[in-house]
């Protein structure tokens, strides 16, 4: 594949940026990744639908990059275009009992948007460190609530580079899955409906959420969120916790002490040693419970 002559196709036809060899971990929540053969950054739909042709047409492999809060980068980097969605696609606008919103908005912008607008259901989504295409596409969810809960229409560039809309019914969202984790489709946008509420309780719910997660979280450390998924029965943190995993450290990785259900990049953890740690921590929750945990974090690059 020759990325330098694809990026000068792109970049001759689109405003946004347009990298070569670009670093990816200061776009992950991790701070860990190596680098992305080329970076494009389309500024609005139709620099988005133009890349995606241009891609096509060389035959380049895409990947879709959200805000990077569940993704382990591998540290030799991604061997494909990655497109990150610019400052087009960062937009929320409450109309009656509904918000339309851009792929590209962060859940916390999106969810300060809704209480602005007095709109109740979304405090859950509040201190999700992802943007609004990643929550749809992982089915984010968090104290009772999901995406699927709110989420009443998608629009989306197909595989085929066609823009479709689809119901939110239609999106077979599933415990952290949707038809978006089949193929290669780019959420652009969404509809979101609400309910009409008070904004003081909205935004003393999303304070009280957002206080349980710092006293419960390490956020003080890069991370991914949870690391597994979880399993039936079971919550994954309880499981690694009993298993005396609390504070194993490979490399710069570690089990945190303060939630175990979260590895966190401690000290310069590369993706090898996230990834060793979590085979040990799968391994050892096996001898000791007889459990497979299976992570949550999509782990994706160059092997
Ligand atoms: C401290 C912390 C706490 C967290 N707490 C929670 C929690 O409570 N609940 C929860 O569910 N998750 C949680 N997470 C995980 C993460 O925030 C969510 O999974 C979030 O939805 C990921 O969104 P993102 O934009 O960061 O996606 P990314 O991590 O960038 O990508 C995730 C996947 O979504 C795809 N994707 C992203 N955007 C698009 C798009 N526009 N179109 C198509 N595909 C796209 C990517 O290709 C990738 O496969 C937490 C993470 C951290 C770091």
């Amino acid at each position: 594949m020759n990325f330098q002559e694809l990026k000068n196709q792109i970049q001759s036809k689109i405003f946004g940026e347009v990298a070569l060899n670009y670093p990816l971990s200061q776009h992950t929540s991790f701070k860990i990744g190596g680098d992305a053969d080329l970076y494009v950054c389309p500024n609005n739909l139709m620099e988005l639908i133009t890349t995606v042709e241009l891609c096509k047409q060389a035959d380049a492999p895409y990947f879709l990059l959200g805000a990077g809060s569940n993704l382990l980068i591998s540290d030799k980097g991604i061997r494909s275009v990655v497109i990150k969605l610019g400052d087009g696609f960062d937009y929320a606008h409450a109309k009656g009992d509904y918000i339309l919103a851009g792929a590209g908005v962060s859940l916390a912008k999106l969810s300060a948007e809704a209480k602005n607008a007095e709109l109740t259901g979304l405090e859950f989504a509040s201190g999700i460190p992802g943007s609004l295409g990643g929550a749809i596409y992982m089915n984010a969810g968090a104290y009772g609530g999901e995406m699927k809960d709110v989420i009443t229409e998608v629009s989306y560039i197909d595989d085929d580079g066609t823009v479709k809309t689809v119901a939110g019914c239609d999106c077979d969202f599933g415990y952290r899955e949707s038809i978006f984790n089949k193929g290669n489709k780019i959420i652009i946008s969404a509809k979101l409906t609400l309910n009409k509420g008070n904004k003081e309780e909205i935004l003393a719910t999303m304070r009280d959420l957002n206080a349980r997660r710092k006293e419960k979280q390490p956020l003080e450390y890069p991370s991914a969120g949870s690391t597994f998924r979880r399993p039936e029965g079971y919550f994954a943190g309880a499981l690694i916790e009993s298993s005396g995993l609390k504070g194993t450290r490979i490399g710069g990785a570690e089990v945190s002490e303060k939630h175990a259900g979260f590895i966190i990049n401690a000290d310069n953890a590369t993706a090898k040693d996230v990834c060793d740690l979590i085979a040990h921590v799968q391994k050892v929750v096996k001898e000791k419970h007889g459990v497979d945990l299976e992570p949550e974090v999509k782990i994706i690059g160059e092997e």
